[in-house]
């Protein structure tokens, strides 16, 4: 199909797969029987680009960066997901012990349940945003919104280094940086690096951008929670970032975020363009979501005025 038709269906199908998503409570609850069956099914670990991998599951992503120095494991995902995300990552050839540092997207357990298992196993330092620190180490106890939930909780983790918004993490050569993207958490974090040149490949580097969640659950209190009263202010916030951030490699905590199951076909079958290679999707992404938090923010304040007449 013609590439504006192909970008559009891309974007539309990551659009609509994001929506899904925040419109089932059920599913973000995550009982066991609405878990969304891609959390666990497993997808082939690869290479994105650069020294940028792959190992997550066919929808919770979870990427590796390698680096002279050791490995860098963003998101550890479900209690169930250091088996498959350390098989991944042997089978691309790295070793498990060589993980020195991790890092999430934001404290709910589809992200970091398996963080505790994890650092447990290969010793590395564990990298947090300020305010989904206590989350993080409460196992979800403290979370503003699923304290209550405790099929939301997971293995509380201790936190090695609190990251603040527009902080480094360095390992060999490599540099990501922390943006604080809150508002889905209060800690919600999208992580930047520039992939490395790898020797012997006719390949560029890229500015990667890994989204962690510009999503409005459907049981969010956007007008007046007394946990978090700024969640609308934060949620303005993180499209603003987002929008300032430069984009080649678009991807995100959930491979539906970036259509990950349609562009990969692509990589698989050799492909000279590189499909994840999409700023024109991530812009089109960051837009349909911030429409998405402003017309719930209106419905929910539409209702919040008739229940409260001034
Ligand atoms: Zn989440």
């Amino acid at each position: 199909m013609p590439r504006t038709t192909r970008r559009t269906v891309l974007a539309s199908l990551a659009a609509l797969a994001a929506t899904r998503l925040a419109a089932h409570p059920a599913r973000a609850l995550g009982s066991a029987s609405a878990l969304d069956p891609d959390w666990t099914t497993p997808h082939p670990p690869y290479r994105i680009a650069g020294n940028l991998f792959y190992v997550g599951s066919r929808d919770l992503a979870s990427f590796l960066v390698a680096t002279h120095e050791g490995l860098i494991l963003i998101n550890g995902n479900l209690a169930t997901s250091p088996v498959p995300i350390r098989a991944g990552v042997e089978q691309l050839g790295f070793r498990w012990s060589d993980v020195k540092i991790l890092l999430i997207s934001h404290a709910h357990y589809d992200h970091c349940a398996g963080s505790a298992q994890i650092l447990k196993e290969t010793g590395a330092t564990y990298m947090v945003m300020d305010a989904d620190v206590a989350s993080v180490q409460s196992g979800g106890k403290t979370d503003f919104h699923f304290s209550a939930h405790p099929e939301m909780l997971f293995p509380a983790a201790k936190v090695n280094r609190t990251l603040h918004d527009g902080d480094a993490v360095r390992l060999g050569k490599t540099t990501l940086t922390a943006h604080k993207t809150a508002g889905h958490t209060p800690g919600c974090t999208t992580w930047t690096l520039e992939t490395a040149v790898l020797s012997g490949r006719a390949e560029p580097s890229y500015k990667a951008v890994i989204v962690g969640s510009p999503n409005v659950l459907s049981s969010y209190n956007l007008i007046d929670d007394p946990k978090y009263p700024n969640m609308a202010a934060d949620f303005r916030c993180q499209f603003a970032t987002l929008k300032s951030l430069p984009c080649d490699l678009f991807l995100g905590a959930h491979a539906s975020y970036y259509g990950m199951l349609e562009k990969y076909p692509s990589l698989k079958a050799g492909s000279t363009a590189n499909h994840f290679v999409d700023a024109r999707g991530y812009h089109d992404f960051v837009a349909e979501r911030q429409q998405a938090f402003e017309t719930e923010l209106a419905r929910q304040q539409k209702t919040h005025t008739a229940s409260h007449p001034s």
